[in-house]
């Protein structure tokens, strides 16, 4: 379905990121992959992708937080790969504490990863993506662009951002192919999601499973994980000519959370 296309994925090295990568190239696109984390893992994930789905694959180590990095690149990844046609802004970080003793720098790194790539690279895909009237941006918000938790104060912030700018580009892109909309998803178990249940664990001296099971019980009605592939296959969808006339719209993938 995206044969001939070219994606671009930030923070495709692990969890949510990664399964849209799989997604994508299973779909027929070739894949950007980009974020950090051991050489030879990336290149073993790769690798993995184009064998597996005979698609161009590439890797950026470009650092999201740094907006020249992110306009490198991707004027690479068009002049390798001839275009990029769908960007997937999914690289984030979280960082819990209340807000008075919310450490600043970690205040800046969160709104520079979550919210501010975002526009970053945007800005960056636009200008092609007019050219050949078509383009998919979708951006990975999250429940909380929506709704709020204690001690998430960054990460609410940018995602609730995320979401004004995916309404934004929808709005200035209404009359041509190009589309932009946001994922949210709830809970699903990432190495992001890993760190909140061992320190719910190690807090309340009790065993991670059950940590697992309270973090669920606490937000996600169905009581189970959503997973990558889940969120996957939506941006596969959001990417087909199907989705053509889904513009700004902030697509939940949480098990019921947000409809208590
Ligand atoms: P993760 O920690 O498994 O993956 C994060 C990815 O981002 C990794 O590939 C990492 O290397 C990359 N990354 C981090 N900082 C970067 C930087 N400065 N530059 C480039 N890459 C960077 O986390 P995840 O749970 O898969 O999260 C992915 C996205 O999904 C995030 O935007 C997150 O907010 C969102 N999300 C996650 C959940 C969840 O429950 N896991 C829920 C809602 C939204």
């Amino acid at each position: 379905m995206l044969r001939g296309k070219t994606a671009v994925v930030t923070g495709s090295t692990s969890g949510i990121g990664l399964g849209i990568a799989r997604a994508l190239g299973g779909a027929g696109a070739n894949v950007v992959f980009n974020g950090f984390g051991d050489p030879a893992e990336i290149e073993a994930l790769r690798a993995g992708v184009a064998k597996d789905f005979g698609v161009k694959v590439s890797y950026s180590a470009a650092d999201m937080s740094k907006p020249d990095q992110i306009h490198q690149m991707l004027k690479a990844a068009e002049e390798e790969l001839g275009a990029v046609d769908i960007l997937v802004n999914n690289a984030g970080i979280q960082h819990t504490a209340p807000v008075e003793s919310f450490p600043r720098d970690r205040w800046d790194a969160v709104i520079a990863i979550n919210l501010s790539s975002a526009f970053h690279a945007t800005q960056a895909v636009l200008p092609g993506m007019r050219r050949r009237n078509w383009g998919r941006i979708v951006n990975i918000a999250s429940t909380h662009g929506l709704i709020a938790s204690v001690e998430k104060s960054a990460y609410v912030a940018a995602k609730h951002g995320v979401l004004g700018l995916t309404k934004t580009v929808a709005l200035e892109t209404a009359r041509t192919g190009i589309t932009c909309n946001a994922i949210c998803p709830g809970w699903v178990l990432t190495p992001l999601v890993q760190k909140q249940i061992d320190a719910r664990a190690a807090r309340e001296a009790i065993p991670l499973e059950q940590a697992k099971r309270d973090l669920l019980a606490e937000k996600q009605p169905s009581g189970e994980f959503a997973t990558p592939e889940q969120i996957g296959a939506l941006c596969v969808f959001l990417c087909s000519e199907s989705a053509a006339q889904i513009r700004g719209a902030a697509l939940p993938v949480d098990g019921g959370w947000l409809a208590q």
